[in-house]
């Protein structure tokens, strides 16, 4: 059997959610199905789970949010009117809504937990029923009948371990199960979200403990592309990513799946296909243990902002036993956590999200490195950008760093410094923010164009 889980603009409006019940219809193997949120219906449209986050917190600030539920309400109505649905449908999902409003609110991060997964949940209802109408029998799967027990933190809760056994026993459902993504309830009883955009993890536990064939994640994209496509003109797609890959790359601003979110399915060697819902007969991206053809290539380009460096200079700080432990403590008091550190004979240089370090801070810090390292230079870069150029075969190809700083260069973009991760699997490159763009355009030109890493199609 196949888990499907689909993302909010796959749920959009009722055009969307007739898309859905035609992708669920089209292959029996689909029995567990996931949903989100309705999502955006255009660029300047509102979540529904935004607007429920604001319900909730009107309540805990004691105004009354009756009218901005109402809003809540008309979305799924709509949805329900258009697919002319069983009126018992609609009436079930505005007393769950309406009733949440009355909800107790004497803890706060819990009451906000149970406004944020009413759109999931009542999502699943108006699936359910639109599954079935359309002719494929269907039923709404409550999490806590299911067994899906986590964590009592509230808006970033985490499975049990122990949930698994009893979650196993949705394989044997009689009819396709509608299961609402992006929560679960807590051993008292309470609902309790994941993180934003958790309806990922909700399927991939799922898909983990039914041990699907396969972990269908519809979204609004054909596939995974070897570069941003605002960067990037047109970029090919990825059509294989293993997840060691997927989390280089996602690091660095590739948003289509968060690889915390696949780690239940991965682990359970569950494969991954990242689909279109809007063209479901396209490939999409599998995501796999391990590419079967092991060949020097590239697979991505990734690229975010937002960095800088503190670099720090001191003579014969190589032979200095400790002086790494030292600068990184200093770090660790002051609560900064940090992505890279290329270094020297004599200098060792900390790259992290900008971010973190307001200026006093950073003065802090500074003049903490001086003080207790003795160091003779020490300064911060600001405004750099990461480029990390992927892929799990770039360890058996020579000259692959060579194509990207000859086109670096040629580009005239000046390598503020560059790292390879010690598996091989990524080279970093930080370059100053202006040049970010022009930075992944050329390595992407230089690689694709000129046809050198990559099985990639497009
Ligand atoms: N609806 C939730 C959110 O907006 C979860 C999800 O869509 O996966 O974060």
């Amino acid at each position: 059997m196949n888990v499907c889980k689909f993302g909010g603009s796959s749920l959009a409006d009722a055009a969307q959610v007739q898309k859905v019940c035609r992708i669920v219809a089209a292959d029996a193997q689909r029995r567990l199905v996931v949903v989100s949120a309705p999502g955006k219906r255009s660029d300047d449209d509102i979540k529904v789970t935004d607007r429920l986050i604001a319900c909730g917190e009107m309540v805990l600030r004691g105004e009354n949010a009756s009218d901005a539920m109402a809003v809540v309400v008309e979305r799924f109505a709509s949805i329900h009117r258009e697919l002319s649905l069983p009126q018992s449908v609609m009436d079930e999902i505005r007393a769950d809504l309406v009733g949440r409003l009355d909800a107790d609110a004497t803890h706060d991060l819990r009451f906000m937990d149970l406004m944020k997964a009413a759109g999931e949940d009542n999502a699943a209802r108006l699936v359910a029923a639109a599954l079935t109408e359309s002719g494929v029998p269907a039923m709404y799967v409550n999490p806590r009948d299911a067994g899906m027990v986590v964590t009592s933190e509230y808006g970033e809760a985490r499975l049990l371990d122990s949930a698994y056994t009893k979650l196993a026993s949705l394989k044997d459902l009689d009819c396709v199960g509608v299961f609402p993504g992006f929560f679960g309830y807590d051993v008292d009883g309470h609902v309790a979200t994941f993180s934003r955009g958790g309806s990922d993890i909700t399927g991939s536990i799922l898909a983990a403990a039914v041990g699907a064939d396969m972990y269908e994640n519809f979204t609004d994209v054909d596939s995974v592309k070897v570069a941003d496509p605002r960067i990037v003109d047109n970029p090919v797609a990825i059509t294989e990513l293993t997840p060691r890959e997927m989390r280089e790359l996602s690091y660095a601003g590739f948003s289509v799946l968060h690889d915390e979110a696949i780690a239940p399915a991965v682990k359970a060697g569950v494969p991954i296909c990242v689909k279109n819902t809007n063209r479901p007969e396209r490939p999409g991206t599998r995501i796999v243990s391990s590419h079967e053809k092991t060949s020097a290539r590239v697979v991505g380009i990734a690229s975010a902002g937002g960095f800088c460096s503190i670099y720090v200079r001191k003579y014969l700080m190589n032979r200095e036993v400790g002086f790494g432990r030292r600068l990184l403590q200093i770090l660790e008091d002051e609560g900064l956590s940090y992505e890279h550190t290329p270094s020297g004979i004599d200098d060792m240089s900390v790259v992290l999200a900008e971010a973190q370090l307001d200026s006093t801070r950073e003065s802090r810090v500074i003049k903490r490195i001086m003080d207790e390292l003795g160091a003779d230079d020490v300064g911060v870069e600001h405004d750099l950008a990461l480029i990390m150029v992927v892929g799990e075969g770039m360890r058996f190809g020579v000259g692959l760093a060579a194509t990207a700083t000859a086109a670096l260069s040629e580009a005239g973009v000046n390598i503020e410094m560059m790292n390879q991760g010690s598996s091989e699997i990524s080279m970093m490159f930080g370059v100053k923010g202006a040049d970010r763009a022009k930075a992944v355009q050329s390595i992407y030109s230089a690689y694709y164009e000129n046809g050198t890493a990559s099985t990639a199609t497009p």
